[in-house]
């Protein structure tokens, strides 16, 4: 089974083979205090530093996932209110879990065929946007997060990138708070996220002074000044994650290989399907990385999908309100250039 589903996802295939090296070298039972672990977690922000170009004074944190993310944020860096942009489920679950701790959080919904509009906010302390959309197949450019910035120079920004970082080229600077789980782009096992903080994000946490959790940012980087983490970790995935950065190549050319891949499906659903199209159809608004597939009447997506897993393909459903009309299609480094061929071919059947 080749596995499109835009997460959990198509692991690389050489995950496997790191899981057996882990086992011989006794990685699963490492004491999350220990020197070995020091190492290991050092040399694996070293690695995300030095192949997602994230910059020197930012901080990396290892979390659980990118729903404790939006937690973290919540508890350590709104004081009051924050600012949601969303045009998709992601993005509003961010908003929903926000609101519940932080009652005042704002929600700026907007349309999914319109590219986000930078504006001014009079209030809110923190902007949070979801870069790329896993539910729709939408993503806000690097330019308009750089607008926000220019727009609102005493806001923080919050980004949610889960489903692109380590496939397309972020420019970290333009944010302040940064974070992805691995199991899209990373092309790995659930169970661990990476947090990516300015040190504006830092001061605002000192501001705050919350340290009523046990991943409190605070906390947690207290505890990272040694690479170390406040609670026992996924040291496992942590290792695989080091295992995984060693070997892709940098952003830049993994964006570069995303983006030619992301033109041919492109081509081949505009201009050569009838029946299967790009729910988005503003080309500016579309994500690299996730497709999101609306079939014409007379293909039936369930239909569709039961023949791709008996062709041997796992395609992704379609999220909440576009379960039934869509499917959505990973555009992950993971996924091998043969793989996507195949995939083409048995979609020939149905455009
Ligand atoms: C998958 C996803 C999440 C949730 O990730 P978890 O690891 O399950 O917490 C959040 N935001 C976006 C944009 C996602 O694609």
């Amino acid at each position: 089974m080749i596995s499109f589903y835009p997460g959990p996802s198509r692991i690389y295939s050489k995950v496997p083979r790191y899981l057996q090296d882990a086992g011989n070298e006794g990685i699963m039972s490492i004491n999350h205090r220990s020197n070995e672990f020091v190492n290991l977690s050092c040399k694996t922000v070293s690695l995300l530093r030095e192949k997602l170009f994230i910059p020197e004074d930012y901080t990396i944190y290892f979390v659980s996932s990118a729903t404790e993310c939006w937690e973290i944020i919540a508890q350590s860096i709104i004081e009051k209110d924050s600012i949601h942009l969303f045009n998709g489920a992601f993005g509003k679950k961010w908003y929903e879990y926000t609101r519940k701790l932080k009652p005042e959080a704002q929600a700026y919904p907007f349309a999914i065929q319109e590219p986000l509009k930078a504006k001014s906010f009079a209030t809110g302390e923190v902007i949070c946007i979801t870069q790329n959309e896993t539910s729709n197949g939408t993503q806000v450019s690097n330019k308009i997060i750089q607008s926000f910035r220019k727009k609102n120079p005493n806001h923080l920004i919050a980004v949610d990138a889960t489903s692109s970082m380590a496939g397309i080229k972020l420019d970290f600077s333009l944010a302040d708070i940064w974070f992805a789980s691995v199991q899209k782009c990373f092309g790995l096992p659930a169970g661990l996220a990476v947090m990516i903080c300015s040190p504006a994000a830092l001061k605002r946490a000192q501001l705050v002074d919350k340290r009523l959790h046990y991943n409190s940012l605070l906390f947690m980087d207290d505890m990272m000044q040694q690479y170390q983490t406040s609670y026992t970790p996924n040291v496992l995935d942590i290792y695989l994650l080091m295992r995984v950065m060693e070997s892709v190549k940098p952003i830049d050319k993994i964006n570069k290989t995303i983006k030619g891949r992301f033109k041919k499906w492109e081509k081949f659903f505009d201009a050569k399907s009838e029946k299967l199209k790009i729910l988005i159809t503003n080309k500016t608004v579309r994500s690299h990385t996730v497709l999101t597939l609306e079939a014409q009447p007379n293909v039936v997506v369930t239909q569709l999908k039961a023949e791709a897993r008996k062709a041997g393909f796992i395609l992704g459903e379609g999220y909440g309100d576009l379960k039934s009309t869509t499917f959505r299609i990973a555009n992950f480094p993971a996924i091998q250039r043969k793989e996507i061929a195949r995939l083409i071919d048995f979609l020939y059947h149905f455009i």
